[in-house]
């Protein structure tokens, strides 16, 4: 089978090639019966005098309406003539003038475009590349377990969606208020636009949706569209960012053209990020493509006036990266922030997406609400999609909380897994989760832990779970300190039970978390001895801009840096051992019960740990630095 596919794909390349040449050739035939044939030129302005006159008869537009082949009536021979015209373009007058005078007039568009003569000779090489890159990608992803989607540029033909009618309202959309509020107005601008010109408004033509991914972005652009009933045309900025040079600013151009027939009418650019970049800020060259193609949004954004009802929707989540080109007056100079939702807009999405699921009545959204900090829409959206699944697969009438609580965690942290078998390395996991949880209970600033299990999942092969609470962007020092204990307190175990010689990979996690905390300490949050000093600017580093937006210090500062977090995961590291010498007891009895039970809940957790410790929780915190 694989290699039948194999064998097909290698005589699919050559035929395509020869396909493609092929086209070319019938194409270079057609072109010659229509361009080439009329050698007679005639002047513009003769053209024009000759459209006034009436002595017109048809008249075909190429190469983008520059060149035009006119059938004209010679006022001295009485017979038909073929002439070729040299055209500053098919500007709207022409196009208007054309229709005024009664011709018969044809634009034959794109592929008589003289770019693509250009394009051809380069096109060669790359079909080339590609056609081995298909067969590397297929052969790859032949191998079981590896992605097989990598090659969906073969077919990406598709340039962009309308949809009619896209059936979605603001009812769907919840838990993001302020943003829907705000595009309230674009539906009014969209469905009424004569309240807004009559007195003298100019309707704005872009607005801009920033947000992190799955937070309704696109959803709420859709939701105009169906409230407005406008069509709903979407393209995303990566479909423009093509590798052929022009094919971007061309496709552009084929949206707006399409958009413009069918005003009033929303354009969705989603991601425009990828084509929205400062210009001439990538590494190693200019990106020629990418430049292109977002000039010719820019021309085609300036292009049409405000009330023609077209109004273009794009979408980011990297607003700082954009152009300023972009965000000037009359292109996308309204900004819609779309934040991830809180406690109440979980809720609201919840209740959303439970409308056509059977829930059990004991389910309680709230809870689930409670238990999903940081997630977006699409994560609760989906969160319910697996409990449904789950459901169906345990041939249950209606989703429970059971169902719930697994697709919570496999949603977090990924599939379940077999249970190892009694054994050392058993002993080891348990001993090392039950480190995390007795540090994270006994720590009066850190979450409490939800449970304990042994049950892997994803690359862990045991999890403690916490319970987050609902301010997690904003953290004091002492939470921060006690978060970076609690990640130690699985090595700290580890070493204390079974001695320095026996640690194991398994903390690489942990370590790599208890870093990062403390390295933002340092140089974000002014939380060290080295003061309130910003070290670095926040965000993912992406190439270019990521270079040049790390703070600039010297050497001593970059040494001081490294000591104050080793100083004070090293702080964390002692807290949790100490913690683990102090409760060893304890911490054996829980061992041996979560071996036997393979999950412990945070609730039991905790009265086991209250049998053996009487220090009273309110005292119980982070010794700082
Ligand atoms: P974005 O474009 O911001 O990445 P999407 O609009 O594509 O996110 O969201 C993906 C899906 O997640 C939506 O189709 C919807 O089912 C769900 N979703 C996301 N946000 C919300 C929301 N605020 N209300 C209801 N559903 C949401
Ligand atoms: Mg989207
Ligand atoms: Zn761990």
């Amino acid at each position: 089978m694989k290699s039948s596919w194999r064998t097909i794909l290698l005589w699919a390349i050559p035929l395509l090639l020869v396909g493609f040449f092929l086209w070319q050739g019938s194409f270079v035939v057609n072109v010659g019966n229509g361009v080439n044939t009329a050698s007679t030129r005639m002047t513009y302005g003769r053209f024009l005098e000759y459209l006034e006159k009436g002595r017109v008869s048809s008249v075909d537009l190429y190469d983008n309406g520059r060149t035009a082949i006119v059938e004209a009536i010679d006022p001295e021979l009485h017979q038909i003539q073929r002439l070729r015209v040299d055209l500053p373009g098919a500007t709207p007058e022409l196009i208007e003038k054309l229709k005024e005078s009664g011709v018969t007039f044809d634009y034959h568009p794109a592929r008589n475009d003289g770019a693509i003569w250009g394009l051809l000779g380069n096109l060669l090489f790359p079909m080339l590349l590609i056609g081995s890159l298909f067969l590397l990608f297929r052969r790859s992803s032949n191998i079981p377990g590896s992605p097989g989607q990598a090659m969906n540029f073969g077919k990406s033909r598709a340039r962009f969606m309308m949809e009619a009618k896209t059936g979605v309202t603001f009812d769907d959309v919840a838990g993001i208020d302020e943003a829907k509020e705000e595009l309230q107005e674009i539906v009014t601008f969209l469905k009424h636009p004569e309240k807004f010109t009559a007195v003298g408004a100019k309707i704005p033509k872009g607005v801009l949706l920033v947000g992190p991914p799955g937070t309704g972005k696109t959803l709420l652009a859709k939701a105009i569209a169906g409230e407005a009933g406008v069509p709903f045309f979407s393209i995303s900025g990566s479909e423009f960012v093509e590798m052929f040079v022009g094919v971007g600013a061309s496709r552009v151009r084929d949206l707006f053209r399409k958009a413009k027939e069918n005003a009033p009418c929303l354009i969705f650019i989603d991601e425009i990020d990828a084509v929205g970049r400062q210009r001439g800020a990538g590494i190693g060259g200019g990106n020629d493509e990418r430049e292109q193609t977002l000039n010719q949004l820019l021309t085609e954004m300036d292009g049409f006036e405000g009330n023609t009802g077209i109004i273009v929707i794009a979408a980011t989540n990297r607003v700082d990266v954009l152009d300023a080109a972009l965000l000037r007056p009359g292109r996308f100079d309204r900004q819609v922030m779309v934040d991830p939702p809180d406690f109440k807009g979980r809720v609201a999405i919840l209740e959303v997406h439970a409308r056509n699921k059977k829930l059990s009545p004991e389910v309680s959204l709230e809870a689930i609400a409670r238990r999903t900090p940081g997630f977006s829409g699409a994560d609760l959206a989906n969160l319910l999609n697996e409990a449904a699944i789950l459901t169906a697969r345990r041939r249950k009438p209606e989703i429970t909380m059971l169902e719930i609580d697994d697709a919570i965690d496999r949603v977090v942290a990924g599939m379940e897994g077999t249970p190892l078998v009694d054994s050392k390395s058993k002993r080891l996991i348990a001993y090392h989760e039950v480190g995390h949880a007795i540090v994270g209970t006994l720590l009066k600033d850190h979450d409490p832990v939800q449970k304990v299990t042994l049950i892997p999942r994803g690359r862990a092969q045991g999890l403690t779970w916490f319970m987050p609470g609902e301010e997690q962007n904003m953290l004091t020092k002492a939470q921060l300190m006690a978060r970076i204990a609690g990640a130690m307190g699985g090595r700290a175990a580890e070493e204390e039970v079974f001695g320095y010689d026996e640690v194991t990979t398994g903390a690489a996690g942990d370590i790599q978390q208890a870093t990062e905390l403390a390295r933002q300490m340092v140089t974000r949050f002014g939380m060290s001895e080295l003061g309130p000093l910003s070290l670095e600017v926040g965000g993912e580093i992406f190439l270019g801009a990521g270079w040049m937006s790390r703070a600039e210090y010297s050497e001593e500062i970059a040494a001081y840096i490294d000591e104050q977090i080793r100083k004070i995961v090293e702080h964390g590291h002692q807290i949790a051992r100490q913690i683990i010498r102090d409760n060893r007891e304890v911490i054996d009895r829980l061992v041996d019960l979560l071996i036997e039970k393979e999950t412990i809940d945070g609730e039991e957790f905790r009265q086991i740990v209250a049998e053996y410790t009487e220090v009273p929780e309110k005292e119980r915190f982070v010794p700082q630095l």
